[in-house]
């Protein structure tokens, strides 16, 4: 045993790609870290055996039916919940230290808010939380003292170069793309692209919604809001260079014209580990990177006109309010839309840009203003969904 106490941590989403990954870690340090809660949705047979395999005290799943099943699989002395209720007893946990957000889409954004009013430190890989909320989010962060730790690989990677400098002296954020599977398609044909072919990312193994948003760049419009309320950079002095090869992982640069870059193999234990353990690091033993193998590193512009989703993730971010809320719900929508095969890959931005042409903004003043828009905009943005499907 190591003489420092043990962290105690709380996975919401332990299921999914981040979840997982982010117990590969903690299986390899047991000593460092302890796992007090575990949220999950449908999966319960990795749930149940998570719980067998890390103790924790509370688990929970979807609902009360897969929670019922999950009773039979589970330790008997670990606590079951389930649904919101469920999650949000998982973030709040009296012993937890720090949450880890990676429930994916609009329902991570309940949890962690409440993970953040209870002054837990925060491991963010849901994107929705600063994008739906941000404002109100980071204001209780600070009122709370809460620390927000980057899981995703770009915003670990400002995190990191950020500390190379005084945060007046920032004069660009790069974010980095790969540019997704159809970097190289004609716009043309985006309109016969597959769910299979769409799902197929060059180079990192992520869940099914994330990969669809890579493939549009809706992912990267959701990290350019995100790295504006994480970083509090504006979003005029935010850039996104397209990089094939997914070895930059951002970059930040100084007013004196240094560049600091963040580079590394494209494995997501490396930003997990480093939010888990921060300030310290880990050795994760992983591949080293061979830079001459990675060779060449490229870089280009996104071409705005083929991926106009990340154009609309600038124009929500510039009007503020309940926009970027709007833009993310009329995107789920239409990524599920996509991925049951009911809607064109390239009518996926038409559908956020109509929805967000057809719901009123307003300022967030509570979460009850966000959950609101974000209903709104659903209700909007399926009935739009029904008449782009027939297309
Ligand atoms: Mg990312």
């Amino acid at each position: 045993m190591s003489s420092k106490k043990a962290k105690k941590i709380s996975i919401l989403g332990s299921t999914g790609s981040i979840g997982r990954n982010t117990l590969d870690v903690i299986s390899r340090f047991p000593d460092r870290f302890q796992v007090i809660a575990l949220a999950a949705g449908e999966n319960i047979n990795l749930l149940a055996e998570q719980a067998w395999k890390f103790k924790p005290r509370l688990i929970s799943c979807k609902n009360e039916n897969l929670a019922q099943k999950l009773k039979e699989l589970a330790p008997p002395e670990v606590e079951i919940l389930y649904g919101r209720e469920g999650a949000v007893a998982c973030a709040v946990h009296p012993e937890v230290e720090l949450v880890v957000s990676a429930l994916v889409g609009a329902i991570g954004l309940l949890p962690t808010y409440e993970a953040v009013r209870q002054g837990k430190d925060v491991a963010l890989a849901n994107k929705e939380t600063l994008v739906m909320a941000g404002p109100l989010v980071k204001a209780e962060a600070k009122r709370q003292g809460v620390k927000f730790l980057p899981v995703d690989s770009e915003h670990s990677a400002i995190f990191q170069a950020l500390k190379a400098g005084r945060k007046e002296e920032v004069s660009r954020l790069i974010l980095t793309a790969s540019g997704g599977p159809f970097r190289d398609r004609a716009k043309e044909e985006l309109a016969r692209v597959t769910v299979e072919e769409a799902l197929k990312h060059p180079n990192w193994q992520m869940g099914a919604k994330i990969t669809i948003d890579s493939a549009t760049l809706m992912n990267k419009g959701l990290e350019v809001i995100e790295a504006h309320f994480l970083f509090d950079i504006p979003p005029e002095k935010i850039e996104v260079k397209i990089h094939p090869q997914s070895i930059v992982h951002s970059l930040v640069e100084f007013i004196d014209g240094s560049v600091i870059a963040h580079l590394g193999i494209p494995d997501m234990r490396i930003p997990i580990a480093y939010a888990l353990s921060y300030p310290e690091r880990l050795p994760l033993g992983l591949p080293p990177l061979d830079l001459v193998a990675a060779s060449p590193l490229t870089f280009e512009e996104p071409d705005l006109e083929k991926f106009p989703c990340l154009k609309l993730a600038y124009q929500v971010l510039a009007e503020g309010g309940t926009a970027p809320a709007i833009l993310n719900a009329a995107n789920e929508v239409a990524v599920e839309a996509f991925l049951s095969g009911r809607l064109r890959f390239d009518l996926i931005p038409s559908l956020v840009e109509e929805t967000l042409a057809a719901c009123p903004k307003k300022e967030i003043n509570s979460l009850e203003d966000v959950l609101e828009a974000d209903i709104l905009a659903r209700i909007k943005a399926q009935e739009i969904a029904d008449r782009l499907e027939k297309i």
